[in-house]
């Protein structure tokens, strides 16, 4: 596993196999030998271009990547995480092990740490690695150096690289070897249900009316919205725009805080909760194709929608259990047929990585698939 510091050294003196340094347009870069390249038009600070310095002169670190970072007055957190996957995924390809990601001071905010953290383990998440127990290309440490003082950044440290390990365990939901992996477990329950599961392309009765998801399918919302920013900006775009169109019908009666999209979780939110955006199809749902838009990345609640699942009784009682599944499938089924087709869920998994969002609460769909 990566293990992730804070380093107060000198640029330097720093020791790594790389050290990466963001540089932005319209300045002229001219440390660490790279004046000519910079003059030349190689280095232009455009986003996300990386050009690898070997042996630079003056510093300790063996090798300085030079990470575009588009222009300096635009810099936010947002771009700095992408920065910083694309980076390390580029520096995994040469099987570097020990890297490091230079801050200027002045850019050394919590947010700015967390999101460099993030993206470090974003872009170290290799789904196959599993496949062959080849771990050549994985990153040993990362450090993210501030020159000089700094404030106490440990909890901007633990807060990325937990926000980063929920998304990639999302990422690896969909990834997961067959004996582990929701599609898989729902795949085998469809199989045992034969014609009492009735879902099909098309058919988005599950995707009207809004739901809680928690704060891990946030994150896999989330990652796949950045994803999508990248790979296909217009679907993310329209995507969005469903979603704040969602938000705008429905801010008036949200129940729970409309601007952080927390709902709340007093008896009454939670009975406004019941009424709330009950007609309304998910801003995820493409209403042309009945498709949705965010597959891979959906909540667990509509992972699980169809086949039955175990739910707790009213009463809250453990030993109370029963079996939910949608309205449309099982119609005229016995209590022995829907048994005998009951999904495993991978909970457990899921609660260990939920205790560690801490004080992330319940929101909808809409709000994460907005930045
Ligand atoms: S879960 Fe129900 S509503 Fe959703 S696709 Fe399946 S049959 Fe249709
Ligand atoms: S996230 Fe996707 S599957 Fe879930 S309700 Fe929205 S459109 Fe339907």
């Amino acid at each position: 596993m990566m293990r992730i510091t804070m380093d107060i050294t000198p640029l330097h003196q720093v020791e790594a196999d790389a050290l990466i340094v963001p540089v932005f347009e319209g300045l002229r870069e001219q440390r660490f030998g790279a004046a000519e390249l910079t003059d030349a038009g190689e280095v232009t600070g455009k986003p996300l271009e990386l050009t690898l310095l070997h042996h630079p002169p003056g510093v300790s670190a063996s090798r300085v990547l030079l990470a575009g970072a588009g222009k300096s007055d635009g810099w936010d957190a947002a771009q700095l995480r992408r920065l910083s996957a694309a980076a390390v995924r580029y520096l995994m390809t040469k099987s570097l092990k020990r890297i490091a990601l230079a801050l200027a001071p002045a850019d050394a905010s919590a947010e700015n740490v967390s999101a460099a953290v993030e993206g470090a383990i974003l872009g170290e998440f290799e789904p196959d690695r599993y496949k062959t127990g080849d771990d050549k290309k994985s990153v040993e440490r990362f450090a993210v150096v501030v020159e000089g003082n700094s404030p106490d950044l440990a909890a901007a440290v633990e807060r990325g690289r937990v926000l980063a390990e929920a998304q990639n365990f999302a990422r690896g939901l969909v990834n997961e070897p067959a004996n582990r992996l929701t599609p898989s477990a729902l795949v085998e329950a469809a199989r045992r249900a034969g014609d009492w599961l009735v879902c099909k392309p098309g058919c988005t009765q599950c995707c009207y009316g809004a739901f809680a998801i928690n704060a891990l399918d946030a994150l896999r919302l989330r990652a796949g919205m950045e994803t999508l920013r990248v790979d296909e900006p217009a679907l993310a775009a329209k995507i969005e725009g469903r979603a704040r169109l969602w938000m705008e019908e429905h801010r008036a009666e949200f129940p729970g805080d409309a601007a952080t999209g927390l709902l709340g979780d007093t008896e009454e939110d939670r009975a406004r909760f019941e009424d709330f955006a009950n007609e309304t199809a998910c801003p995820a749902l493409d209403p042309a194709t009945g498709r949705c838009d965010v597959y891979a990345w959906r909540p667990m609640t509509c992972r699980v929608f169809g086949p039955p699942v175990r739910v707790e009784g009213e009463s809250g009682d453990a030993d109370e259990v029963a079996l939910g599944h949608c309205e449309l499938c099982f119609v005229g089924a016995s209590k022995e047929d829907v048994t005998a087709c009951e999904m495993a869920l991978p909970q457990e998994a899921e609660t260990r990585l939920l205790d560690e969002v801490e004080g992330a609460g319940e929101t909808v769909v809409a709000f994460a698939l907005l930045r």
